[in-house]
């Protein structure tokens, strides 16, 4: 049973995208109507967003605030807020412009509104660090907290790539201390372990895309868990070692806790494992501080004390700071292990894992995805990395041999050989593993009130030969006729005039006419053109069910799994009409074979459909003795975007 103490800090969060238009009514809120507004120095533009929300509230600026807090900046800053009376602050930037908000706020007890532009976490925690004849000093009270906190996503998607890197790791220092901390408590430790989560997903995705606004949500997200962390427990030897750079060797606050981070995790690491297992498990990675350097090189981030200017003849003096007074950390704080940890720092070595396989295939993977970093495209950046991720993790969980990766690529070398002009096995294999249905479900389903679609399949032929409405496209070949009289509209059930309709089918047997070599000509398959009430119309036969080409790769795997290759009867449509989406789809015969095991999982309900039995006089009158069957059906198109 685990005994702890948990308090919770006061703040009102309002968290969103475009969330900054509710700042007004966030200071009204607090009983309050004269603002003094602290912007972020380069911030013009956000401020500017801050200032129209606000209107007549504000009755002064500063935009003069600097890293660590600066008394002198306080004083001024000060000066200002007294000389107009405000009655609340309102800050908009990063961890700085926070921080001088709350050296007003101790100093005159006026509440504060803070919209955050980076991840550094200072908007939630009651702790203020100010800078004064050199020297950093920390204080916390209950007056430095924030009373509310405006986290708009949009506010954060200017913030460069490098500074989006650093202040990401720097909130994941705020969550891996929280886990090893003497007071932790298991309410933060799971806020803690679902921000290292995030950020270790979200960072590479903001690599690839910095304005993903997805990634840019949950990193700013994490940031709030990891800033309460922070708030919550108290920081052990990465935090201190971070303010003795900063505040005596002046080095860049978020940059440093990047660089320091996996070497405090590292000398921590004998001391915490089971802390250090659950971090690695959060990140996806073998080893904990290994695995945070890996990261943090393939986000081109800071690695080394000496890059960002400190000098080597300053790490033995940053060594006695580091280890003069004493604070809880789970590893005992000896003068030699921090002299080494702040050399390897200096150097920007990476710190070394417990020799298995596992980092070895860590590094591995992370040496090929940081290859893509130059990448021009960040969609093929992103989509290469990831490939290779989920390879080497399907290699790695399977324990792939070398005879099974042969047989992989012989098979797929298999796959292509068998490919001709007219017989397409990548397409099989794509269709039989549902991978076309995946993409087609993605790309198609977002689209409501149209008619679903379905694969494309390996048997089209573009451009087949445009026939008449009305006309027979069987060829003379044996079949249960089949009239077929659909109507094309939009969404609206307006008929579409000059639809482009392709549309093609197996004979009889199953098969279509480009397997049948000593078939004359496309048979079964035709171009038609939409009238003016959006009808097509035309004569073929009853399709049949089929198996898919089996003599292939394709066919050997389904046989190695125990599935059989039929596809359950259908026709094929492909429509493209004029200020419309192209829509591909099939249309299944209800009450056909294999409808609910269809080998390359292409049967939707809403487009099974009665092909129905009739005799008799037929709508054209063309003679036709005995059985004939009829399709009617109205597909309806999405108009084409914007
Ligand atoms: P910062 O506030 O100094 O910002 C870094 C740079 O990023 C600045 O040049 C800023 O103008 C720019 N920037 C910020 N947001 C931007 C955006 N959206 N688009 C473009 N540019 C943007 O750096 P920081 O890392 O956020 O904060 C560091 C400071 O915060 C340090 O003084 C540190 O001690 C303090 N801090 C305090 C606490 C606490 O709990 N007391 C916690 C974390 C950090």
């Amino acid at each position: 049973m685990r005994t702890f103490v948990y308090t919770s800090r006061p703040s009102r969060v309002v968290f969103g995208a475009g969330t900054v238009g509710r700042v007004a009514e966030e200071v009204e809120r607090l009983g309050c109507s004269r603002v003094l507004l602290l912007a972020g120095p380069s911030l013009a533009g956000i401020a500017a967003r801050v200032r129209e929300v606000l209107g007549d509230l504000v009755v002064a600026e500063f935009d003069g605030a600097a890293m660590h807090t600066p008394v002198e900046v306080t004083a001024r800053a000060l000066d200002v807020l007294t000389e107009v009376s405000a009655d609340v602050i309102v800050a908009v930037g990063g961890g700085s412009t926070t921080g001088l908000s709350k050296a007003l706020a101790v100093r005159t007890d006026l509440p504060q509104v803070i919209l955050p532009t980076t991840y550094a976490g200072s908007e939630v925690t009651p702790v203020l660090g100010e800078t004064r004849d050199g020297r950093k000093t920390t204080r916390s009270s209950p007056a430095i907290l924030p009373e509310t906190v405006v986290y708009d996503v949009d506010l954060t998607l200017s913030l460069p790539l490098p500074l989006t890197v650093t202040s990401g790791i720097n909130a994941l220092a705020h969550a891996v201390e929280a886990l090893y901390a003497p007071d932790a408590d298991p309410v933060t430790d799971q806020q803690a372990l679902d921000a290292i989560a995030r950020i270790g997903r979200a960072l590479p995705r903001l690599a690839a895309d910095p304005a993903d606004p997805e990634a840019r949500s949950d990193l700013l997200y994490a940031a709030w868990l990891a800033g309460t962390c922070l708030a919550t427990v108290g920081m052990g030897l990465h935090h201190k070692l971070c303010h003795t750079l900063g505040g005596s060797f002046g080095l860049p606050h978020a940059e440093t806790h990047t660089v320091v981070l996996p070497h405090a995790m590292a000398y921590n690491a004998p001391a915490a494992p089971e802390t250090m297992r659950r971090i690695a498990e959060a990140l996806g990675v073998p080893d904990a501080p290994s695995g945070m350097y890996d990261l943090i090189v393939s986000l081109a981030g800071p690695t080394s004390l000496r890059d960002l200017g400190m000098a080597e003849s300053d790490l033995a003096r940053a060594a006695d700071l580091a280890v003069a007074t004493p604070y809880p950390n789970p590893r005992e704080l000896t003068a030699d292990g921090i002299a080494g940890l702040l050399a390897g720092a200096w150097r920007g070595s990476r710190p070394e894992g417990p020799p298995s396989t596992e980092a070895a295939l860590a590094r591995l993977t992370e040496e090929v995805v940081a290859s893509f970093a130059r990448t021009p495209d960040p969609r093929v950046r992103t989509l290469m990395s990831d490939l290779v991720r989920r390879l080497h993790a399907f290699v790695a969980a399977n324990d792939v041999t070398d005879a099974e990766w042969q047989y992989a690529i012989d098979f797929l070398t298999r796959t292509g050989q068998i490919c001709t002009p007219t017989r397409q096995e990548f397409v099989l294999l794509s269709d039989t593993l549902g991978i076309s249905s995946a993409v087609d479900l993605l790309t198609n389903s977002r689209t409501p009130h149209t008619t679903p679609s379905a694969v494309l399949g390996p048997f089209y032929v573009a451009g087949p030969p445009e026939t008449p409405l009305g006309s027979d496209i069987s060829g003379g070949l044996h079949g249960t006729p089949l009239w077929v009289d659909v109507r094309v509209t939009d969404t609206d059930a307006r008929p579409l005039k000059d639809a482009v309709v392709d549309v093609w089918q197996s004979n009889e047997d199953g098969f279509y006419d480009v397997q049948l070599p000593d078939l004359d000509g496309p048979v079964l398959r035709a171009r038609l053109r939409s009238g003016g009430d959006g009808r097509i119309t035309f004569w073929s036969i009853l399709p049949a069910h089929y198996p898919i080409p089996a003599d292939g790769p394709v066919g050997q795997m389904l046989d190695a799994v125990g599935r059989h290759p039929y596809r359950a009867p259908h026709l094929h449509f492909m429509f493209d009409a004029p200020g419309h989406r192209r829509l591909v789809t099939q249309l299944f015969v209800a009450g056909g074979a294999y409808l609910d095991s269809d080998t390359v999982f292409g049967v939707k309900d809403a487009l099974v459909v009665g092909f129905t039995p009739q005799s008799g006089p037929t709508p054209d009158g063309r003679r036709v003795d005995g059985e004939w069957r009829r399709l009617d059906y109205t597909f309806r198109l999405a108009p084409l975007a914007g």
